[in-house]
């Protein structure tokens, strides 16, 4: 399956923004963006000033690096939040944040959603007591993820469970962190989704 192999640092550096990509690393002064604020390549310190076009194909990019998503799929979210009742933008990043490998990130099991997926591949959880071993698997509200019992002492879990419990998790998932379980108690609002992101540039740009 397609996967993003560019180092993650590049990412933000590309778009001109932390993206918090990586986990701890991220709000050091290691952060790649805090150290070179232009983008990678020849040509990344004559960066213009960018058209609508521009800007919207960017935060589509942002928006895709954010959650690990190829184009493809990226689009088939789209098309799927454009055919709901809600509203386009916010239905899209909730479909985003819905994601398996997302809500293991949220939940503090994972130091970055990058891990999450790899975790979640390597069949380290359950969901609702079942095997799921896809990352873009859709949690629904109510919908309880927990460790499997043979990979609660792999230390990458237990590292990210301890920083999580530190920095705190979204009010809309309720972790045992002892158990090493959570619950999901609604899909987030857009308000709850605490991310840098224009969705409406995004609905634009697919909407031509
Ligand atoms: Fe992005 Fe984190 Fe790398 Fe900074 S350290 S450039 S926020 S991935």
């Amino acid at each position: 399956m397609a996967r993003y192999t560019e180092a993650l640092c590049r990412l933000c550096r590309r778009e001109g923004e932390k993206l918090f990509l990586k986990g701890n690393r991220c709000m050091t002064e290691k952060c790649s963006v805090e150290r070179r604020k232009y983008a990678p390549g020849q040509h990344g310190q004559n960066r213009g000033k960018l058209s609508d076009y521009g800007m919207q194909l960017r935060e589509k990019q942002k928006v895709r690096r954010i959650y690990g998503v190829m184009e493809r799929q990226f689009r088939n979210y789209f098309e799927k939040a454009a055919k709901s009742k809600g509203i386009t933008g916010e239905v899209l990043l909730q479909l985003l944040e819905r994601r398996l490998d997302n809500i293991v990130y949220r939940m503090g099991f994972a130091i970055n959603r990058r891990e999450a997926r790899q975790l979640v591949k390597h069949n380290h959880f359950l969901v609702n007591a079942k095997r799921v071993n896809i990352p873009s698997f859709l949690v629904k509200a109510g919908d309880v993820i927990e460790v499997r019992e043979k990979s609660k002492g792999l230390s990458t879990i237990t590292e990210s469970l301890t920083i999580a419990e530190q920095k705190g998790m979204p009010d809309w998932v309720e972790v045992d962190v002892q158990n090493m379980k959570g619950k999901v108690l609604r899909i987030p609002s857009r308000e709850e989704i605490a991310l840098p992101v224009q969705e409406q540039l995004i609905v634009e740009l697919y909407s031509k």
